[in-house]
């Protein structure tokens, strides 16, 4: 919900909007394979989804170097924020972190009685794991880690992430909140699976919202020791929460690589392109490893947005240490043609 905060009317104005670059979506959709899958699975609609996640499990098992049992499925990885929010807070504590990032778990762990302690991004807009490391005092119950991150789109280097995890998960488990990383190449994709495998308290959230393109499917796990997720899953419901339909999909399009690659690679050009119009223009743009782009705007955030939507383009601002910033979700090239006719007619 924090996503759309700056308006009054959410639904009214994205229902008008030309452009849809507010949320991180994936423009190109679904695979061909999820759909087929989908739609056979409809005809299994009567039963409750039960064994249909061991071959999945089986999957991301195979994939990551767990266990099935250290996989939790959920309809999307805002749920497994919400668990860990509710659980790490109770009774109290701090949460530490760096900011901007995204929110969400942050702000529902102060609503279950936690304080937020959090550390400036690094000036490259990383996240400052030294700074993190010198703030873990005995009332920190939990190191949130978005990698890589949101609303910056910047990432940290695997080996440093891994360095800092083996370093202090044993005193503090540490999240990593993991939602983009399926735009990284292989060597920028930290694969800390092998660190879950080894007993660590590490808990890595995932997502089908992004690359495969089931935000509005509702698709997404845990990977952690299988304490920690019998601990989480008191405060989601059951697996089965995960309709049948969107599980058949998710589990086709895992395995639909090429359709992975082509989506990856599709993004990688209209944010190049993006990147490049933004620069020519004058404007400093961070580089982006994700499907969204930040950079600083010379207007004040309300009414930048305000004119963006005007133009039926939807986006996001932020302001951060006084100075007001777009985030752009990368769309396809068609899109982003628009949002740089769109910027280019706001900003003037
Ligand atoms: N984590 C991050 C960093 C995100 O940006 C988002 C959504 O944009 C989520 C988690 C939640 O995604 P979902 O609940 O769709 O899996």
């Amino acid at each position: 919900a924090n996503e759309f905060a700056f308006t009054d009317d959410p639904f009214e104005k994205m229902s008008k909007l030309k452009v849809r670059l507010l949320a991180n979506e994936n423009p190109l959709g679904i695979s061909q394979s999820a759909k087929d899958a989908i739609m056979k699975a409809t005809e299994i609609g009567n039963r409750y989804a039960w064994a249909e996640f061991g071959p999945l499990k089986k999957l991301i098992s195979e994939k990551e170097g767990v266990m099935p049992k250290n996989i939790l499925m959920s309809p999307g990885s805002s749920d497994i924020l919400l668990a860990a929010a509710e659980y790490f807070a109770k009774g109290g504590g701090t949460i530490l972190t760096c900011r901007p990032t995204y929110d969400d778990l942050l702000e529902k762990t102060t609503k279950f009685g936690a304080t937020i302690k959090a550390i400036p991004l690094t000036k490259d807009f990383k996240f400052d794991l030294p700074a993190l490391k010198a703030a873990i005092t005995p009332d920190v119950k939990l190191v949130y880690i978005v990698n890589p991150n949101n609303p910056t789109g910047t990432i940290l280097s695997p080996a440093e992430l891994e360095a800092f995890c083996r370093e202090i998960a044993p005193k503090v488990p540490v999240f990593l909140d993991e939602a983009y990383i399926d735009f990284l190449s292989p060597a920028d994709r930290p694969m800390l699976g092998k660190l879950v495998a080894e007993g660590l308290n590490i808990i890595q959230a995932r997502t089908f919202s992004k690359i495969h393109g089931f935000a509005g499917l509702r698709l997404g796990y845990a990977m952690a020791q299988p304490d920690m997720l019998k601990a989480l899953h008191q405060y989601i419901g059951a697996e089965g929460d995960v309709s049948i339909t969107t599980l058949m999909g998710g589990t086709a399009s895992y395995q639909d690589i090429a359709w992975q690659d082509h989506c990856r690679q599709e993004n990688a050009k209209a944010r190049d392109y993006t990147t490049k119009a933004l620069t020519n223009l004058g404007y400093e743009v961070i580089p982006s490893y994700t499907n969204f782009i930040l950079f600083p705007i010379r207007m004040k955030t309300t009414a930048f947005s305000n004119q963006m939507f005007a133009n039926g383009i939807g986006i996001q601002t932020r302001d951060f240490n006084g100075q007001p910033y777009c985030r752009v979700s990368v769309g396809t090239m068609d899109e982003m043609t628009q949002f740089i006719d769109g910027f280019k007619k706001v900003v003037g």
